[in-house]
């Protein structure tokens, strides 16, 4: 058995229906289990209102606002101009967004100008971003490799990709997210990927309500992801590195909070 921590789920979704109703107990859970902190991602203009309604109302919550790339396409005009407004008023972090093109109809140039313009945000006014990225590895180095990445810094949640792209995108000043797909019997890439990824650039997450770990009795059947599952991925990636839990906790905890919590002044206990 682990003791106690302290630790901080660098994505999640605590705003989504499917956590929200059940938030008490969802978060009762997550700090019995040492979770404390929740960077909570909002993912359209439509949930802004609700994130930043969190921060106000429980403990450990990290507003983070933006525009996911499934969303770029549905998004009202002039929403990059509230979400800006939203941003200099509150204080959040920006995220998340990011590119996706695993979907199977997209616009390539609508995702990386939403893209751009987050980068433009987070450049301005010096907040973390939290990126969403599947098969679109070269298209976010180049749009990086011109436009630059904020100086507060920069994860990808939920790495996908390979342990060569881990290490590029390392090399670039990204820090990036694993959940509980780690601990899937059949994740041997990711597995490799986060052997790839240096302490002070390794981040854990849930990414709840979504990215159950679905290979356990109990969320075969559809149950919401929940951040005091954040302990599976921490148990997944000290294997994976042959680490101790204890040992990787403190460094990815460390990261976390110079990254997601400095910025924010949040309560460490
Ligand atoms: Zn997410």
């Amino acid at each position: 058995m682990m003791g106690a921590m302290n630790l901080t789920d660098t994505h999640c979704h605590l705003q989504d229906p499917r956590l929200a109703g059940n938030l008490e107990a969802v978060l009762e859970r997550a700090r019995a289990a040492g979770v404390a902190r929740f960077v909570c991602c909002g993912t359209r203009e439509a949930d802004w209102d609700a994130v930043l309604a969190l921060q106000e109302s429980h403990a450990g919550v990290i507003p983070m606002l933006g525009l996911h790339p499934w969303f770029v396409g549905e998004a009202a005009p002039g929403w990059a101009d509230r979400l800006e407004t939203l941003l200099a008023t509150t204080g959040a972090g920006i995220g998340e967004c990011g590119l996706d093109f695993a979907l199977e109809a997209f616009d390539r140039d609508a995702q990386v100008a939403a893209l751009r313009c987050h980068l433009r945000l987070a450049r301005a006014l010096e907040r973390p971003l939290t990126l969403h990225v599947r098969r679109a590895w070269d298209a976010l180095i180049q749009v990086v490799r011109e436009d630059g990445l904020p100086r507060a810094g920069a994860a990808i949640h939920a790495f996908s990709g390979s342990a060569e792209t881990a290490r590029e995108l390392q090399g670039l000043g990204f820090h990036l997210g694993f959940g509980c797909g780690l601990a899937r019997p059949d994740a041997h890439r990711a597995r490799k990927a986060v052997r790839a990824v240096a302490p002070d650039r390794l981040l854990l997450e849930t990414d709840s309500p979504d990215l159950a770990p679905r290979h356990l009795p109990g969320y075969a059947e559809g149950r919401p992801n929940e951040p005091a599952n954040l302990r599976i991925a921490l148990q997944a990636a000290a294997e994976a590195r042959q680490a101790s839990p204890e040992a990787l906790a403190l460094e990815t905890e460390q990261t976390a909070q110079r990254l997601f919590v400095a910025p924010f002044a949040i309560p460490l206990s």
